[in-house]
């Protein structure tokens, strides 16, 4: 199945640096707050949240990690090549829109999928019918995250139909809890207790086969009864709580540190404007510089006139609208200045100005969406 259009388009100006060593530390730190026999799924999903799941995937491939985690079938298809050791979760439960061919690809490649409703289940049995290779799917239990998962009813119905196909076999069941990351995480408690519900009526957590996960990164640092036998980590491992926490029971290092050279550096008079509505009004002769970065690269136009850059040990205001591709920063303060420098516009260090949890709190977002915006095109220097 053919899912390229063309090679890869990189931008060598625009670097994202990743450390491999953090990135692992971030992992064995994870596990650490898990039991031994707890399995770990390194979550890869959206780009590896924006780090490259190519470079994500080498460093993890031979480390302490034991499934990864793709939101389809293509980033599953896309890292197959990779990955020897471990096992491909596809978190997008099977539906009949999804071609038969698929479903047969995913068997033929021991991908692990999901199964969120009776349709699904009927549609995957058909589309194996006659083949020779047996399909390991997840049952993704509902239990209050009102998404994709299926009411404890009718994955019960699940079960017992699955008996009679002979093409499908039960690898794993989970749930997903909707607010482990907030302050107050008595509901996810209560999905905690409906899962749990459901496993000991159908007599799950007795079958040593089977793969029982529920906890994201919030939820695997602060409810360890809910580990089971698997956690399933995506922004812990990339360096991040899934929000800023003052006092996190285990160290995180962000792994990813984006940098952009200075392009131009030009003088504005002062009562002289800068960008687009002329929304940055000089107050005095000011040194700005260009940086070829811009909201197509990820780089949010919420951040326009408030988020600084690093430079040196120097921190550089964002002036004017951010462009499509470049933006103004204003280096009047900074000695020296000279074409060709880098700044730093994401830095790897949670206390930073210029931080994800900082940039996240500008564009009134989460940290998540700071990282995954930045583009497959940047350039991903692995250390
Ligand atoms: C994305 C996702 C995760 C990872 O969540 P983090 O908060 O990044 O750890 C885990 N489980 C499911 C089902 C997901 O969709």
């Amino acid at each position: 199945m053919k899912v390229y259009r063309d090679q890869s388009f990189i931008r060598p100006d625009l670097q994202a640096h990743l450390y491999s060593e953090r990135l692992l530390d971030n992992v064995r730190a994870l596990r650490g707050l898990c039991a031994p026999t707890t399995r770990f799924c390194a979550v890869v999903k959206a780009n590896a949240y924006g780090h490259g799941i190519r470079e994500v995937v080498n460093i993890l491939k031979n480390g302490p990690v034991d499934f990864f985690a793709v939101a389809t079938f293509y980033e599953a298809l896309h890292i197959r090549p990779l990955v020897h050791r471990q096992s491909i979760l596809i978190l997008e439960p099977i539906h009949p829109a999804q071609p038969a061919e698929q479903i047969r690809a995913c068997a033929a490649a021991g991908f692990h999928c999901v199964l969120a409703s009776l349709e699904g289940l009927d549609w995957a049995g058909k589309a194996l019918a006659g083949t020779d290779r047996i399909l390991p799917v997840h049952l993704n239990i509902e239990t209050g995250m009102g998404r994709c998962g299926m009411p404890p009813e009718e994955a019960a119905v699940l079960l017992t139909r699955l008996r009679s196909q002979t093409m499908l076999r039960l690898a794993g069941v989970f749930t997903h809890y909707a607010t482990a990351d907030e302050d107050d995480i008595s509901f996810a408690w209560e999905q905690h207790r409906r899962f749990e519900t459901f496993l000991q009526e159908h007599r799950l957590k007795d079958r040593p086969d089977l793969l029982i996960h529920s906890c994201n990164s919030a939820a695997t640092l602060k409810m360890p009864p809910a580990h089971y036998t698997m956690v399933r980590c995506g922004i812990s491992m990339y360096g991040y709580y899934s929000r800023p926490t003052s006092q996190p029971p285990i160290c995180l290092k962000p792994v990813l540190k984006l940098q952009a050279p200075l392009t131009l550096i030009k003088k504005i008079k002062a009562g002289e404007s800068v960008g687009y509505g002329r929304s940055f009004l000089a107050k005095r002769d000011t040194l700005a510089a260009i940086v070829p970065l811009g909201y197509a690269d990820g780089y949010r136009r919420a951040f326009s006139n408030k988020a600084v850059m690093k430079l040196g040990d120097r921190f550089i205001p964002v002036i004017g609208r951010v462009c499509m591709d470049q933006l103004i920063v204003d280096v009047t303060d900074v000695p020296n200045v000279q074409t060709g420098q880098m700044v730093t516009v994401i830095d790897d260090d949670h206390q930073s100005p210029c931080g994800v949890y900082a940039l996240a709190e500008l564009a009134d977002t989460i940290c998540y969406e700071i990282l995954t915006m930045i583009h497959a095109h940047v350039n991903r220097i692995v250390h």
